[in-house]
Parts: C-alpha cells; structure tokens; sequence
C-alpha cells in the first residue's frame, strides 16, 4: 500500500523544482512516474552511414569523433560547441570517407566533454545543411556499448529532459523492487499468459529486446483495458434507475397527423423503441444513431410531444447555439399549435429573460426547454424533468446521469449522434446503453452529386452559384478559416477575404453574408435566422455550420480546401444540404489533382461506409478528430486494432466482480484502486 504514496521527491536526484515540473506533467508519485511511458523508442541499432542520411530526416549516425573545434560564445548564456564525425572505418561498406557531419551542442559544455577524440559515439537527430555539408544540431547522444538498442523517447516539459526523466526512472523501478507491488492476482496473470508488474515496468522504460518490450506492452495494455472494464462494469451495473415517470396512457396520433409528411419505416421504429423504453418501471438510456439527413430531430420532437402531454418536462440538449436555436424553431413550429409551450435558454439571453425562463420551467410553464447543455447544470430550475434529448455530442453518458440522478431526478434519456460507432465503442463513450439506428432517409431525397475539383474550376463554380440562387436555392461555402493571419499559407481561404472577393466580382447582384464563431451569438443568430428564411442566397462561413443546421431549400454546398478536413467532417458539412426535395450538390475544392480521401466522397452519401474508409485510410485517431472525442484516453491499448483484448479483459472483469461485486475483498484492493484512478481521470476531463 505504502509504496502508491511514495512522493517522487522521495526519489533521489527529484527537489522541489524538479517535482514542480513533474507536476505539469501530472506526475506526483512514484506510482505515476512509472506509469509515464514512453512515448516511443528511438532504435539505435538502425544505423545510417552519414552519406545515407536524407536531409530534414531523423536519423541514427555511428559516428567516430574526427576533430572538436573551439567553443563558439555566440553571446551572454549561449555558447555553442562544435565536433565534426566521420563514419568509422569498415563501419559499413556503404560509408565513404569523405563523408562528413558537423554536430552542433548547445550550452553542454559536460557533452562536449565527455566526447574524445577518436570515440565513437551514437547520434541522433535531424539531419539538416545540403549535399556538400550536413549539420545535425543537439543530437541525443548515445554509447556505442549499450545494451540493448531502444532508447525511450518520453513526453517532456520545458525544463525536464529526456536523460532526467530516464534518470528519475531508473530511481523509480529500484523503489519498485524494494516494495514488490503487482496490481493483478496470480490467477489473473497465469489465466492470461501475463508477465508480472516489475517485469514489465522494466521493460515498457528500458526493454531488454524487442520481445521483452512486446511481453511487457501486452502486460500493461491488459491491465490498463482491464481496469476499464471493471470500471465500466460497476458504472453500468448501477444504470438500471426506478423512475416515477412511466408512460401509460398516451397518443402519438395527433403529432402524427400534424406533420407535413411521413415518417420513415426507421423513424417509427425509433420511437416505437423509445416509447417502449418508457413504459417500464426503470428509466430510459437510449442512443439514436442515424446518417446526417436522416432525420433524428422527429424523433424528439414525438416523444416530447408525448411526455408533454402527461405533463411532464423535456430538456432539449444542442451543442451549440446556432443548433439550440434552430431546434427551438422547429420545436415551436412541430409543437405550439398542439398546445405545447417551448422555451429557449441559450448563454446570450440577458439575465434578466434567463431568470423569466427559470420561472416559467419552476411553475411548469413551459414543459418542452431548449438549450445548450450548459442548461442541465444551471440549476435545480425544472418542477418535473422527466426526459433529457441530447443532440449530436458524445460527452453524455452514464457519469453525466450520474450527476442529474444525484440531483434528485430520474429523467430518461436520449443521446442522438449522426456519427456512426460500433457497439463496442458506444459502450466505452456511454457506458451500457441501448441502440436505435435509423438506416433510411426519408423517401423524397436524391443522392447529392459531389465533385473533387482544382482552383481552376473556380468560374465555372461561381456560374452554378448563380445557377442555383437564380431558382431561389441557397448555397454554403466553407472556408477553413476566419480570417488570414500573417504565417498564414497562401492557398488557404478564409471567410473575410472571401466574402469581400465574392461581392465585387461576378456574385456582386445576389445577397451574400458571412457567418463564424468569433461572432456575438445573437448576431450568429440572426444571419442563421435570416438564412433559413431565405433572405439570404449564398452564406460564407467556417464549419460553425457543420453540425445539425437545417435548411432544406440549400441544395449547394462549396468547401474550400476541402484536403483540410477529415472524411466525417467533410461529409457532416455536405449533409447540409440535399434535405429537401430538390436536387442537391457539393463541390470539394483542393490543391491536390487526385486525392484518395476526397475521392471516397465523390463516390458515396453513406456516412457509416465513409467512416470506415476513414478509419482505414487514417487511424482512429483522426477519425474521431477534437470535436467527436469523447473516447476515454488509452496509454496502450487502440479501441480499434485490439478488439480480442477488448473481449477477453470484459470476460475477465465479469468474473471478478461476479465473486467480489464491491471490490471489498483484501486481494482486491489493487483492483480498486485501478478503477478509482480511471474515474477519476474522466471525472476531471468531462466536467470543466
Ligand atoms: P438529422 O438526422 O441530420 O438531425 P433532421 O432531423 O435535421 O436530420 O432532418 C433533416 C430534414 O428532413 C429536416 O428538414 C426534416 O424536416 C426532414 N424530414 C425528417 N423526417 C422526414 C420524413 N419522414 N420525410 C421527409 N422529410 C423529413
Ligand atoms: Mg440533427
């Protein structure tokens, strides 16, 4: 036990100062040192001669010491120290002997030192300089009598270098040994074939080989998935929560016949799925997953129809305001001639008009409330919260119910996303739910007819605006960015610049506006408000429209530098358009002649199947870029490449809780204590 309240200061060599910086790099314990993994090897045994070395490149050079030249005091705290290396002899039938390389020291006068003449010495870095001459500056330095070639490579701080922080490791895995800690039982560690603790922390920081560094990984990856799992497990075992708010008498039919068209075969399914949920004693935790366009906004506003009609509350959830309002309108079009009052609460109400909406949700006033999801945590402001629908975000699972519930509420509730995951991730971002999917759009929609294009098309591409706005369509154009800052490349187009172009060349005669998020959101507000509505024909904007935005009579979409999205997004931005009846397009404009990625869109609408092309083509990582996070932060383990792991850890964690549903049982403590830090660590990332 002792040994996890071990302070790093406690290690030798780490002072205040150091411990500070370890600090930044949320570092405070041995423990969690130990756990600061590398964030790769550099492998010293793959060697380059100088001649081989590719200029701009990271390389490895085995290099003999040819001559030290003077110290260079280049001014007051800077002096450089300059050596030239050459290939050593017989090195390798590729070294030539004239090659040479200078490497260049910065304020090292203890490295420089420690170089002799004549020694030969490993050398990694950049290699930079031309052809003639080649330069690599404040190389990581090596012995040639290593033991083993993979040198970790960690995440730094200003101040904490990687030889200190390989310095401070070796410290750590001594105190490691002294205390012999193993975070998983025996029975645990034979059942799977894993090494102990001590052995791979050893070898995950300083490997013996490459198939000790292998054993160690699977060890460490095991256990982090492992804990996760049991995390999860005891999360989602308390999902299950009585509610007093069960559906029992109720009618769909008048919301039905009230709107404008048909539901799809999916739509119904999706809320017969939901209603179904509502009827049981135990609330509602159900993810709606749907294609951009499909039409998930129908099946919130049926069942808050539903649920206002016994009198109870809905809490509409959008990410954004742009979202949050025009729900609202939708909202109140669908709802108020059935009777039903709608509110809006979005952060750019004044003080004042927020305090009239709390009112009127205390008294009951207004059953279905609109708003960004800041809204939940406002206040205890509901008299009967009995339904929570969130809109395309991830940040909403069962720590986040968790919070309502204490508040005293047992809402069900409703995640809506267009971003297609599978089952297994959903579990990971929402803990144990239910899935609906609604695989068809509705029946009026025509494919949207895509183009990958140059610049080049640029006049053609402003004739079809026209061609479009003169029938009374609308047209997007995204533009990566606001507004050009002074490093900013030339090739890529921003809104401000733009919109000045558009208007005083060839579009001068139609209405143009500009849309970003550095605007004020009641001005934000506005242009969205005033678009929809048709009164403008073209709209300039960054991706602020990316998400739900709904105006069926666009049927153009224009991106610029189209090659700086990702595929989802790009086609998040294209379903924009083609949701009404006419015809729609989406124009992709790039540098590059022939993109893969780009070309994936030009062939396909289907957002699941652009997904998985994405995710082959980029890695998961990019796929669920900054804005789709909502994955927990894995050290070792993909949530994509490691799906047996996935599956036997689970199974693993099953029978463990099975026997010791508490983790109350001294044997496992160390269990407990895994779980607590990963909550803990999403605790603080979910809530800010
Ligand atoms: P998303 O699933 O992307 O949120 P929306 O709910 O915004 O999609 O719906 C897209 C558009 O399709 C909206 O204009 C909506 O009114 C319309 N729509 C929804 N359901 C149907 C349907 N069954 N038939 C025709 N149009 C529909
Ligand atoms: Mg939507």
């Amino acid at each position: 036990m002792e040994f996890y309240n071990l302070h790093i200061t406690e290690l030798p060599l780490i002072g205040k100062k150091r411990a500070y910086l370890y600090d930044k790099l949320g570092i405070d314990s041995v423990y969690s040192l130990l756990y600061h993994f590398p964030r790769a090897y550099i492998d010293f045994t793959n060697v380059s001669a100088i001649s081989e070395t590719v200029l701009e490149e990271y390389a490895v050079v085995r290099g003999e010491v040819k001559a030290k030249l003077p110290p260079n005091r280049i001014r007051e705290n800077m002096t450089t120290y300059n050596v030239i290396i050459i290939d050593p002899k017989g090195s390798s039938d590729r070294a030539s002997n004239h090659a040479k390389m200078q490497i260049t020291i910065f304020n090292n006068k203890y490295a420089f030192d420690s170089l002799d003449i004549g020694g030969q010495y490993y050398f990694y870095g950049k290699v930079t300089g031309n052809l003639v001459k080649k330069f690599m500056a404040s190389p990581q330095i090596e012995p040639t009598d290593m033991a083993c070639g993979l040198i970790p490579q960690y995440n730094l701080t200003a101040g904490l270098s990687n030889n200190m922080i390989r310095s401070n490791m070796t410290s750590a895995l001594k105190a490691l040994d002294e205390y012999t800690v193993e975070t998983l039982n025996k029975k645990i560690l034979t059942d799977n074939n894993l090494c102990s603790l001590s052995y791979a922390l050893h070898n995950i920081h300083f490997p013996a080989d490459n198939e000790a560094l292998e054993i160690a990984r699977k060890r460490l990856g095991f256990e982090e998935m492992f804990g996760f799992q049991l995390a999860l497990l005891q999360l989602s075992s308390q999902t299950e929560i009585r509610t007093d708010y069960i559906l029992q008498n109720y009618a769909l039919t008048p919301f039905i016949e009230s709107l404008p068209f048909e539901l799809t075969k999916s739509q119904q399914d999706a809320i017969n799925d939901c209603l179904a949920d509502c009827k049981r004693e135990f609330s509602m935790m159900r993810l709606l997953q749907g294609d951009v366009g499909s039409g998930k906004t129908m099946i919130a506003a049926a069942l808050s129809y539903v649920f206002a009609k016994q009198g109870w509350q809905t809490a509409v959830m959008a990410p954004t305001e742009i979202l949050a309002t025009q729900h609202f309108d939708t909202f109140s079009k669908t709802l108020s001639p059935l009777g039903i009052n709608v509110g809006l609460l979005t952060g750019s109400l004044t003080a004042k008009q927020k305090k009239e909406v709390y009112e009127q949700l205390k008294t009951g006033e207004i059953t279905v409330i609109v708003g960004t999801h800041a809204l939940l945590y406002a206040d205890d402001c509901f008299s009967d919260l009995a339904l929570i629908i969130t809109d395309e975000q991830h940040r909403f699972g069962v720590q986040q119910r968790a919070k309502i519930i204490e508040k005293g509420q047992k809402p069900h509730v409703l995640v809506m996303s267009a971003t297609p995951i599978p089952r297994t991730m959903a579990l990971f971002i929402y803990g144990n739910l239910d899935i609906s999917t609604i695989n068809e759009m509705p029946k009026n929609r025509q494919p949207i007819e895509t183009y990958a294009v140059t610049k080049a098309y640029r006049t053609r591409i402003y004739k079809f605006i026209l061609k479009h706005t003169s029938v009374g369509n609308q047209v997007y154009i995204v533009c990566p960015l606001i507004e050009k800052g002074e490093k900013t490349p030339d090739e890529l187009t921003d809104v401000t610049n733009y919109v000045e172009s558009l208007k005083s060349g060839i579009l001068s005669e139609i209405k143009i506006d500009i849309l970003h998020s550095r605007m004020p959101a009641a001005k934000k507000d506005a242009i969205m408000r005033s678009f929809s509505q048709g009164e403008i024909d073209v709209l300039v904007s960054t991706t602020v429209v990316e998400v739900g935005v709904d105006v069926p009579n666009a049927t153009l979409m224009i991106i610029e530098n189209a090659e700086r999205f990702g595929l989802s997004q790009l086609h998040q931005l294209r379903g924009r358009v083609g949701r009404g009846k006419d015809k729609s397009y989406c124009i992709l404009i790039s540098e590059k002649e022939d993109s893969a990625r780009l070309k994936i869109m030009t062939e396909s609408c289907d957002g699941f199947k652009i997904a998985q092309e994405d995710l082959k083509l980029r890695g998961s990582g990019d796929f669920f870029g900054n804005r789709q996070h909502g994955l927990p932060h894995f050290r070792l383990v993909s949530l994509y490449d490691d799906i047996e792991l996935i599956k036997t850890t689970r199974q693993a964690a099953e029978k463990v809780l099975q026997d010791d549903a508490n983790l109350c049982k001294e044997e496992n403590q160390p269990l407990k204590r895994l779980v607590q830090n990963i909550v803990n660590e999403d605790n603080t990332s979910t809530f800010n």
